[in-house]
């Protein structure tokens, strides 16, 4: 007989942690996490020293869910004793003039609709509090919001796992799920609408049954989902960040120095010293598409040039030794927003994913997927996350994957 578990998570990266420890912290017994590779891995997106958090968004059905998002990181900190916030407040920067002022006053509207404080910051108001901009252009606008900074993502995703391990939660690693079956069966414990159907989890050496699976597995889900019907494909890219060691530490310190997004022609952003020493920079989605078969994970010499020609430019005191540079996979739905739902057609199946944006969500998204698998709808607002939704049945519907709104 198949061990049989009430939930199965596959993917130990942020999301699946979180869930993971979600599940186990709303009372569910007998979980399993399955992980096709070790802890902690460098493989997939989770592995870094950071992750922007912020109000700031393109869309409101992210700025309603940002309030939820703080707190559930609190509830972290607090019942771990771990930080996983560090919070340094954040800049937007767009020169006036360029599409990037449109994105900026999308931002500000949907703080302003969700009752975020925000600071106003014209070039010269710029300059006097964060002398470490040098902005040639006459006319820039800024926002700064004070709740910004970044998760530290690796700590994080540690942290729900061990969380999850310490209340009964089952792990695995090296154990790849190579295919997932939602057949007629005996649930044991079925809970609201998974009817008598259960699913079966196929590994190398065993196979596991649950009356629910959550697939959190990223830039690997096609291989698993599109057996069951998936409509929507996957995207993956190859993103890139390099880290450069500053000629003079203390301005780029993170008490010193917020976290930015600067919107112009290409989205760049970056972070104060933390983890290196060094601060971290990169452009928003390079569109370079791969598989995780097919990629390479050596970073571009003219990428990480372009990107220290930036700090040369905008942050010169910044731009001293490249330290290091790496990539990192994106993993991105047709219309680059989440997708938290039950798989249609298979009630006990749920997907999880971030869509490349989910770093400072994933604590939300672990919740929202648990009350999804254990009450069967979440609290939150997530119907724009449905998976029956126009952008990913419809393939007519051209792929969408920037994020400036
Ligand atoms: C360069 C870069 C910068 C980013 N910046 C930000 C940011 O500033 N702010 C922000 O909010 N977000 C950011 N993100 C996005 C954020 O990091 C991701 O949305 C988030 O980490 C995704 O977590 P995940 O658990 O879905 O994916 P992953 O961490 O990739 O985890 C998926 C896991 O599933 C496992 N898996 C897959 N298939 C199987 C299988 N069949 N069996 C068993 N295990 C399996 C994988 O091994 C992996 O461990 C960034 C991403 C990148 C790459």
């Amino acid at each position: 007989m198949p061990t049989h578990y009430s939930t199965i998570v596959i993917g130990a990266g942020a999301i699946g942690s979180a869930t993971a420890y979600w599940l186990a912290k709303g009372g569910q017994r007998d979980v399993l996490v399955l992980e096709q590779f070790e802890l902690g891995h460098a493989n997939g997106s989770s592995n870094d020293h950071h992750r922007i958090i912020r109000h700031s968004y393109h869309d409101d059905i992210y700025g309603r869910l940002t309030r939820p998002m703080y707190d559930n990181w609190a509830a972290l900190e607090a019942a771990s004793g771990q930080q996983v916030f560090i919070k340094t407040g954040g800049l937007d920067i767009a020169i006036e003039g360029t599409p990037g002022t449109a994105s900026l006053e999308r931002y500000r509207a949907v703080m302003a609709a969700n009752g975020v404080p925000f600071e106003t910051l014209n070039k010269a108001q710029l300059a006097k509090r964060f002398p470490q901009w040098h902005i040639a252009e006459d006319e820039v606008r800024a926002t700064f919001q004070e709740e910004s900074g970044f998760i530290d993502i690796r700590r994080a995703t540690a942290t729900h796992i061990a969380m999850a391990q310490n209340l009964g939660v089952e792990v695995r690693e090296h154990t790849a799920a190579r295919a997932i079956e939602s057949v007629a069966g005996s649930a044991a414990g079925a809970g609201t609408g998974t009817g008598t159907r259960t699913v079966r989890v196929i590994t190398d050496g065993e196979v596991f049954t649950a009356d629910k699976v959550v697939v959190c597995a990223a830039s690997w889900t096609d291989a698993l989902l599109q057996p069951l019907g998936q409509t929507w494909q996957t995207t993956v890219t190859e993103e890139q960040v390099v880290y450069v060691q500053p000629k003079d530490l203390k301005p780029f310190a993170v008490e010193n120095f917020p976290i930015w997004c600067w919107h112009g022609d290409d989205f760049y952003y970056g972070f104060p010293m933390y983890g290196e020493i060094a601060v971290k920079l990169a452009r928003e989605n390079l569109r370079r598409v791969v598989t995780q078969d097919t990629r390479s994970a050596a970073p571009r010499p003219e990428e990480t040039a372009l990107l220290h020609d930036f700090l040369a430019e905008r942050l010169p005191e910044a731009a001293g030794r490249v330290v290091l540079a790496k990539t990192c996979p994106y993993d991105m739905t047709p219309d680059r927003d989440f997708i938290l739902d039950f798989m249609p057609g298979h009630p006990n199946v749920i997907v999880g994913s971030g869509a490349a944006h989910a770093g400072k969500f994933c604590g939300l998204l672990g919740e929202i997927l648990a009350e999804l698998i254990i009450e069967g709808r979440s609290q939150h607002p997530i119907e724009p996350f449905r998976a029956d939704r126009p952008a990913l049945v419809n393939a007519s519907i051209a792929p969408v994957f920037d994020l400036k709104g």
